[in-house]
């Protein structure tokens, strides 16, 4: 009897508890969500103002070659709507996100022969974000062993070629 009268209260206590916090941190990603800058480079991929060589495209997202890749095969998937940060993006979108992820990474993995592949996500300018709209990025290989971040350029061309392989997976 003892038990059943410390641990009941207690429990919901605890359970209830749970579900103030749970809500309360939903709610701070949706009202307190970075403000987008729509200038920002891959708006302007989106909108079709600068090129990108893409390897998938579908209603929800686009995925494209970086530009300065950190090693061969190195892509990028973003999504249509406007976000900044992982905490910006509404729940739904964020696993939609990551599906397409998935689906370009298998292809990655597949036409760049990869034994293991990275994916990473950056978040503020604090946490080396760079450009701010929400992306994935898929590494050939280890991050920990990848070439610098956004820092050298590749040409076009060859880039080209790298990302019909990733089609074709
Ligand atoms: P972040 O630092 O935001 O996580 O990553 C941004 C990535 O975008 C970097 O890896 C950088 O090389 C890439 N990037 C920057 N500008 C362009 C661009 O104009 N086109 C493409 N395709 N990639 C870009």
């Amino acid at each position: 009897v003892y038990i059943l009268l410390h641990w009941t209260p207690h429990t919901s206590y605890n359970f209830h508890n749970t579900k103030i916090t749970q809500d309360k941190t939903m709610t701070d990603a949706i009202t307190f969500a970075t403000p987008y800058d729509d200038s920002n480079i891959f708006a302007k991929i989106l909108r079709g103002e600068i090129p990108s060589i893409s390897v998938f495209e579908n209603d929800d997202c686009l995925a494209f070659m970086d530009i300065m890749p950190q090693r061969e095969g190195h892509t990028l998937v973003i999504p249509k709507r406007p976000a900044v940060t992982f905490l910006d993006i509404e729940p739904d979108s964020l696993a939609n996100l990551i599906k397409h992820t998935q689906i370009v990474a298998r292809a990655v993995q597949k036409a760049m022969n990869a034994d293991g592949f990275s994916i990473v996500q950056l978040n503020g300018s604090k946490g080396g974000q760079t450009v701010p709209h929400i992306h994935f990025h898929i590494l050939p290989g280890s991050i920990l062993n990848a070439g610098a971040h956004g820092a050298i350029p590749s040409d076009p061309e060859h880039l080209a070629k790298v990302a019909e392989k990733i089609r074709n997976a």
